[in-house]
């Protein structure tokens, strides 16, 4: 069933797991998170990027999967929403839960952004994520002119969360659970990057909303259980899952004298949801409904 996203972070919170949020590109992605959750018996939060085209399309797979594994807890969530606008137009498609992005501005405009899109998807029962201090690597932030988003991940200066700060959004703007920056990247990791779980450990203490982790992949395995030991209660993961599909397209296309585009595109989808599964195991998301 599509749910809020506050109902599925405040059951991880009080158990101690944390809940994958990956990000999808068409309806067959939709159907592998829908599978995964349902064979482990996993909540779930499908993140839908500006960069997908059609975002009505996916909140219509979403509904057509709902109806399919109705057991499945999942998040319909608009991952890093450019402004207002967007939010309202995922809201009207179905999504029941955006991410609005104000991080790069100063904190006093992110906190009167962040307020208007709050006061407006709570009245339609929404839940809202925000984000304090900064996560790096992400290139896009807007549409250009003629409403192209050009994805890609460029340097990007990271602002890590101060504990003041994380409480003081989170006491302005009313968000649900707010993303913080301790030292994860988007996408590749350019430098060595440094865990902190000290500042993990005081934000945790300083708030009392669910905490979300962005730019998860190429982390470690050990680094991620060290948060959400630390009280991450969702792991924005992506870049590792889209690398393993195109690994396992790549494969066939070696393996096959006489490919076929569909029996790519499933291998593709395998290998995405075999890492899927592999960060879910790892969040320990399994058996919680
Ligand atoms: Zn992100």
């Amino acid at each position: 069933m599509l749910v809020n996203m506050t109902k599925i972070l405040e059951h991880a919170v009080e158990n101690h797991y944390a809940v994958a949020a990956v990000n999808v590109w068409n309806g067959e992605s939709v159907q592998k998170c829908y599978e995964a959750a349902s064979e482990l018996r996993a909540p779930m939060i499908i993140n839908v990027s500006g960069f997908v085209k059609d975002m009505e399309w996916i909140a219509g797979a979403a509904k057509y999967w709902e109806r399919k594994y109705p057991e499945v807890p999942v998040a319909l969530n608009l991952d890093h929403g450019f402004d207002f606008d967007m939010a309202a137009r995922m809201i009207h498609y179905g999504y029941t839960s955006v991410m609005i992005d104000k991080s790069s501005l100063p904190f006093e405009e992110n906190v009167r952004q962040t307020k208007e899109v709050v006061k407006m998807a709570h009245a339609a029962g929404v839940s809202v994520e925000g984000e304090i201090g900064h996560v790096g690597g992400l290139g896009f932030c807007a549409p250009d002119e003629n409403g192209n988003i050009n994805f890609s991940y460029e340097e990007d200066s990271e602002e890590l969360t101060t504990p003041e700060d994380a409480a003081e959004y989170l006491k302005q703007t009313g968000v649900d659970c707010v993303a913080v920056a301790v030292g994860t990247t988007h996408g590749v990791y350019k430098k060595e990057p440094k865990m902190d779980f000290d500042r993990l450990a005081a934000i945790k203490a300083a708030v009392d909303k669910p905490l979300v982790l962005h730019g998860a992949s190429y982390s470690g395995d050990e680094n991620l259980k060290r948060f959400v030991e630390g009280g991450i209660a969702k792991i924005n993961i992506f870049s590792e899952l889209a690398e393993e599909a195109l690994n396992y397209s790549q494969n066939y296309l070696k393996e096959d004298d006489s490919p076929k585009i569909f029996l790519m595109e499933e291998q593709g989808l395998k290998g995405y949801k075999e890492k899927m599964i592999h960060f879910m195991k790892l969040f320990g998301q399994t058996n919680r409904y």
